[in-house]
Parts: C-alpha cells; structure tokens; sequence
C-alpha cells in the first residue's frame, strides 16, 4: 500500500476516536451540572439592568425578617422522591453523582449536618432543607450542597455559581468568600465548568417555581468536589470535616459573624 493510504487511514481513525470521545464525554451522565435535571437552561434574559423589572420594584420596601441570622444549607437531591408536582423533573435524578458506595445526597446530609452544628454555635438558625426549598423561603444565607461527577477519576476540584438574577445583591461577595474559604480549607482545585445551568438552578428560580428561595436571598450552589475522584472522597467522604470548615469559615465571614 502506498504511504497516502497510511496517513489517510491514520487521520480517519484519529479523528473518529477524537469525535467519539467528545460525545462520550458531553453525553456523560456524570457530568452533573450539565445535564441534571432541575438545572434549567438559562433564560435569555440578560443578567444585568434588572432595576426596572416589576419584581423588584414590588420588593424594593421589603424588609428582613426579624429574628436570629438564618442560614439554610441545602442538602442536594435528599429527599428527591418526594418534590411537589411542580418539581417533577427532578425525580429522574434519583441520590445523585455516586462515588465510594455513597450516594451524593447521603455524602452531603452529613456535611451539611456538621456544618449546621457548629453555626448554631454562632447563635445562627440553621436548616437543613432537602431538594424541596420551602416556598419563598428566606435565609440570610442560602448554600446548596452537591458533588459533582465525571467518567474520568482524575477529574476532580469544586466550583460555586450564584444565581442569574440576584436581587439581593450579595449573593456575588458569598460566592467569592466560599471559593477562598474552600480553596484554603481543602486545597482543592477551583474547576472552572462552571456552567450556566448552574446558575439556572431550580431553587434560585423563584419566577418559575413556588418552592425557590425569595427573591431577597443571598444564594450560591456548591459543587464540593468529584464524588468519582478518589482524591476528592478522601475529604469529602473520609475526613468530611475539613470541607465542612470552609463552609462554615465562608458563611461566619460572610455573616460578619465572630
Ligand atoms: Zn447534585
């Protein structure tokens, strides 16, 4: 055979692995905060000049809830079986990214669980809510907790979005207190997917659903790390503890809490 036929052959096969690997990996299930049901494409509203939208102006008297600083952390898929009709969609997600025999919701009561022992410390009311938010719910700081997940084991860090439409205006300074509050508790890596499903998430959609945080709530989504890395379980499943001390370091500075 002729040199030709070589290196077209070796260019074909080249690029249909190169094309199969990237539908592999798009159409992965694990690939949580891209194809999750509950993260809704993003709405082609812009995500500035908001100040004359009817919502807001309709909230623009509002005032915080007397009573003790509230923080509700999210415990991401908990409970998935039981959302409200409105939240249907969800229960095709199930526990979950899965990783070391744990699903992601169990992984995540258990930091959220921690982390609300020690805020109440702090004085703080905290709850812990499951997929399904109270409707309108209110918190002076609102973290929803998952894990992400990948066919690849070494693909591993976390990442945090707030929502599209923030009315409180905080939501940006929580989220980048939570990556420096992480970064340094879990020397984890800052994965830069984030997508704009994640902003997009169902709980911050108050517009659509009933069951949202209130417009006024400060709110991101973490991505605490890759249930499918071993590197990433060692903390998160193992030694839950550190991830839990970003966490709760974010919200007190956050809070302006001593
Ligand atoms: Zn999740």
């Amino acid at each position: 055979m002729k040199p030709a036929y070589y290196l077209l052959t070796a260019i074909f096969l080249v690029t249909a692995l190169v094309a199969v690997w990237t539908v592999t990996a798009a159409n992965s299930p694990y690939r949580f905060t891209e194809y999750e049901a509950g993260f809704d494409e993003a709405e082609s509203i812009p995500e500035t000049n908001i100040s004359l939208e009817p919502e807001l102006l309709a909230i623009q008297d509002w005032q915080r809830p007397e009573g003790p600083l509230r923080v509700g952390l999210q415990v991401g898929h908990w409970q998935n079986e039981e959302v409200p009709e409105e939240l249907e969609g969800l229960k095709k997600n199930a526990g979950g990214a899965q990783g070391g025999g744990k699903y992601e919701w169990e992984v995540m009561l258990n930091i959220a669980t921690l982390a609300a022992e020690q805020l109440a410390q702090y004085g703080i009311e905290v709850d812990v809510l499951p997929t399904t938010v109270p409707p309108n719910y209110y918190a002076d700081a609102f973290v929803a907790l998952h894990a992400d997940g990948n066919l690849d084991q070494y693909v591993s860090g976390f990442k945090i979005a707030h929502p599209r439409r923030d009315y409180s205006g905080l939501s940006a300074e929580l989220e980048a207190i939570m990556y420096e509050q992480y970064e340094a508790a879990t020397g984890f890596r800052r994965d830069s997917n984030v997508t704009r499903r994640m902003r997009g998430y169902y709980a911050f959609n108050w517009r659509r659903y009933d069951h949202a945080i209130h417009p006024m709530t400060p709110a991101i989504i973490l991505e605490t790390g890759f249930l499918t890395s071993p590197a990433d379980r060692k903390i998160l499943i193992n030694n839950p503890q550190v991830a839990v001390e970003g966490i709760v370091q974010a919200v007190l500075e956050f809070l302006k809490v001593d």
